[in-house]
This record gives C-alpha cells, sequence and structure tokens, in this order.
C-alpha cells in the first residue's frame, strides 16, 4: 500500500423523520441564513417550508434563493452570491438535489470572497473560506453533501467545471430518506446510477484509499440491491434509506478519489444532449471497463473483475453494468440518446486537458477520448 490522504469533516444525522432535528441543531447559529433550493420540488413536497418553520422556531431570520436549475450556471450563482451580500448573509442552507447543493456551495465561496464563480472555475485560489454549510439532500445520488466540490455549468464552453476547496465541505448534512420519496422513478434512477458511478470509478482512481476502497464496494453492493426496489415502489423506506447510504458512502469514496475520465466526459453529453449526470456517466463506465480490461495490469484487472463480481458477472464487467442498466430501464447506448458521432470529437477535444484523465488508469490520448465515446454510442 502506498501513502494516502483521507479527509471527512462533515457531521451528518441520518435516518427517516430526521429532518425534524434541524431547528435544534442551527439554535446555537443565529445569525441570517441563505435558503438555496430548486425552482420546484422542494416547494411542491412541503420540505421548504418544513425548513423555514425550523429556522423560525430557532429564530432564525432567513432569505429565500429559489432559483437553481438542474446543473446550475454561472450566472445562477452570482444571481445567489449577490443575494447573499445584499443580505449580509452569514450561512447557507442548501436544500435539494445535487444541484441545489452544489450551487449552494458554489454561492457560499463566492459571497464570502466577494468575487466572480468564474475566477474559482479557472483555478484562483479564494482568499477567505467559504460561509458555512448546511445541507438536506433529496435525491440519492451525488454524495455532494459529503464532498468538497462544486459542479457547476458554463453553457457558452458546453461544458461543466468542478471547483475543489477543503472548506467547502458542508458542516452539517441531515440525511432524510423520507425525503427522497417524492423523487419521480426516473431521477431516481438517474441519480442512483451517478452513486454507483462514483462507486465504481473511485475503486479504479489512482488515488483510493482503504476508506474510499470500503465506502465504494458497500455503495456498489446497496445500488445493486436497492435501485430495483425503490424504482418498483419509491415509498419503500428500507429501500430509499440504503440508495441515500449507498450516495453518501459514495460520495465519501469521490471526496478521496476524485472522479475519473467517464464523469470528464459525460459532461459536454449532459450539456448538449440534456442527458441527467448521473445516465450520463454510467453510460460512459462500461466502454471505460471495457478498455481497462485490455490494460496490461494485473491490478485494475483484478478491480475490474471485482466490480463484474459486485454486479453479478466476475468474467464481464461490462456486461454486467449494461445489464444492470437495462434491468432499471435504461437503455445503455448513448445513439439511444440522439448522441452523433459528428460531436464527439469537439467533446473529447475539449476534454483533453482535465485533471480526471491523470488518476485514471491507462493513457488517455485525445485518440483513446474519442474510442471511449465511440465504444459508447
Ligand atoms: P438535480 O439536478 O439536483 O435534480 C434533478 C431533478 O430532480 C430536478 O428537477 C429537481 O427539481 C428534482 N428533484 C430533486 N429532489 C427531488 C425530490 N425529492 N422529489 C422530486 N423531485 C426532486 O439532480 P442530482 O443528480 O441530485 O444533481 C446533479 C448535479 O450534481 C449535477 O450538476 C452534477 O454535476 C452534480 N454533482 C455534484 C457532485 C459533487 O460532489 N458535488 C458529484 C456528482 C454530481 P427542483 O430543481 O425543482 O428541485
Ligand atoms: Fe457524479
Amino acid at each position: 500500500m502506498t501513502s494516502f490522504t483521507h479527509h471527512m469533516p462533515t457531521r451528518l444525522i441520518f435516518g427517516p423523520g430526521s429532518i425534524d432535528r434541524l431547528s435544534d441543531e442551527v439554535a446555537s447559529i443565529r445569525h441570517r441564513c441563505l435558503i438555496v433550493t430548486g425552482r420546484r420540488s422542494a416547494r411542491l413536497s412541503g420540505l421548504l417550508e418544513t425548513a423555514q418553520d425550523a429556522l423560525l422556531s430557532a429564530q432564525i431570520e432567513s432569505v429565500l434563493f429559489d432559483q437553481v436549475e438542474p446543473n446550475p450556471t454561472l450566472s445562477t450563482i452570482t444571481d445567489g452570491a449577490k443575494l447573499a451580500q445584499e443580505k449580509q448573509i452569514k450561512w447557507i442552507l442548501g436544500i435539494g438535489g445535487g444541484s441545489a447543493l452544489d450551487a449552494a456551495k458554489a454561492i457560499a465561496l463566492t459571497a464570502a470572497n466577494g468575487s466572480d464563480i468564474k475566477e474559482f472555475v479557472c483555478g484562483a485560489r479564494p482568499a477567505r473560506p467559504p460561509l458555512p454549510l448546511v445541507v438536506v439532500p433529496t435525491t440519492s445520488g451525488t454524495g455532494s453533501e459529503v464532498t468538497p466540490y462544486s459542479v457547476v455549468t458554463d453553457p457558452a464552453e458546453c461544458d461543466k467545471f468542478g471547483i475543489s476547496n477543503p472548506h467547502m465541505f458542508p458542516r452539517l448534512a441531515i440525511l432524510d430518506p423520507e425525503l427522497t420519496t417524492s423523487m419521480p422513478e426516473k431521477v431516481s434512477v438517474d441519480t442512483g446510477l451517478d452513486a454507483l458511478s462514483h462507486a465504481v470509478e473511485a475503486l479504479l482512481s489512482s488515488l483510493r484509499s482503504p476508506f474510499s476502497d470500503m465506502y465504494a464496494t458497500e455503495a456498489i453492493e446497496l445500488v445493486f440491491k436497492s435501485l430495483p426496489s425503490v424504482r418498483e415502489d419509491g415509498s419503500f423506506i428500507p429501500g430509499r434509506s440504503s440508495m441515500q447510504l449507498a450516495a453518501c458512502l459514495a460520495g465519501m469514496a469521490i471526496a478521496d478519489t476524485r472522479t475519473l475520465v467517464p464523469h470528464a466526459l459525460s459532461y459536454p453529453i449532459t450539456v448538449f444532449y440534456d442527458i441527467p449526470h448521473g445516465r450520463a456517466c454510467c453510460l460512459l463506465l462500461p466502454a471505460f471497463l471495457e478498455r481497462l480490461s485490455d490494460l496490461d495490469d494485473e491490478f485494475v484487472q483484478a478491480r475490474v473483475a471485482k466490480i463484474g463480481g459486485l454486479l453479478g458477472n466476475k468474467d464481464d464487467a461490462p456486461d454486467a453494468l449494461r445489464a444492470f442498466m437495462e434491468s432499471v430501464g435504461v437503455a445503455p447506448r448513448l445513439g439511444a440518446y440522439g448522441v452523433q458521432d459528428s460531436e464527439i470529437e469537439r467533446f473529447a477535444k475539449q476534454s483533453t486537458g482535465k485533471g480526471h484523465l491523470g488518476i485514471s488508469p491507462g493513457e488517455w490520448s485525445m485518440e483513446d477520448l474519442l474510442d471511449l465515446y465511440r465504444r459508447s454510442l
């Protein structure tokens, strides 16, 4: 074993009904809070009102920013950060899917530094830490509640960019599986496939650690067993709990390992074809595993076989993954979503400089990236 780092400073409160603890948990903060959430789902489910009531009973004044779209854009972050500065916000409560949580993180960083989000996307080091964050996830996928990352979308570049900052881990995450029961079947599946992609990529990252291996292995087992059950019955709380735990564990794994080539290549696919994030990542995974099986590297081959075994076929991991996707109603090839050969050359080109490549097994030239896309069509 070589050296590794492991860091997970987020306090977790997990379990059905745990949202009831929000008021007590934040009561000592006292300062004005910005609630950051999506445009519809938290209001429709009643969670937004529950959270606002919890803050009121803790005598905390709150301001609402409910303009976060799926795959939050730079301009949304700018709007949220402006509001946070105008209202002299001291901490942020993020409620919703990964998009709302990532927006909360990026707004927290931008507002604290009085700067433009684009600077951080371009790699500038912030002078100040982000505003403190408390988060309540309502999807089971990204694990954003336990990562130091925020992924933001730049439509002009047709790409998504990850910002990473060691202070961007939320202070507290309330993981209440009951809050995920309102997800429609498709959102449950798409987000669940993101958790699976994180876990698979974590097992193959050069930054893996004994902790990330443990979290990722458990996460794959949980997704394999529980995603079909929540797809069948969205109100099945044991299945929802398992998926919430799987997403969190896979998030803890990528907090150590970051994500690999499939995530990098998924970003333009999501922005250009509007394929949800988790589905887009997972569609690129079988071809990634196929290529890794061809590498002359015993460790990588053993890892690919382990992933296949966890998904029911240790002799053919790519096939096991495609079969699992089909079993949850997902067509496993990009072509089924209208992805065209004529576009992917541009996507491969814009992905060549990304940090995901250097921590993935093997070499990743422009031709290799193109080959991965083509095998996925
Ligand atoms: P999402 O974009 O947050 O949500 C997808 C859709 O589901 C939205 O329309 C949302 O509606 C709705 N929704 C959320 N929770 C719901 C619920 N309980 N009931 C009904 N509808 C619900 O999806 P996501 O997959 O969780 O997040 C994806 C984003 O996270 C991407 O931008 C991705 O790049 C990023 N990501 C971040 C990390 C990280 O470490 N930070 C890791 C992986 C991915 P509303 O908008 O109305 O709420
Ligand atoms: Fe992801």
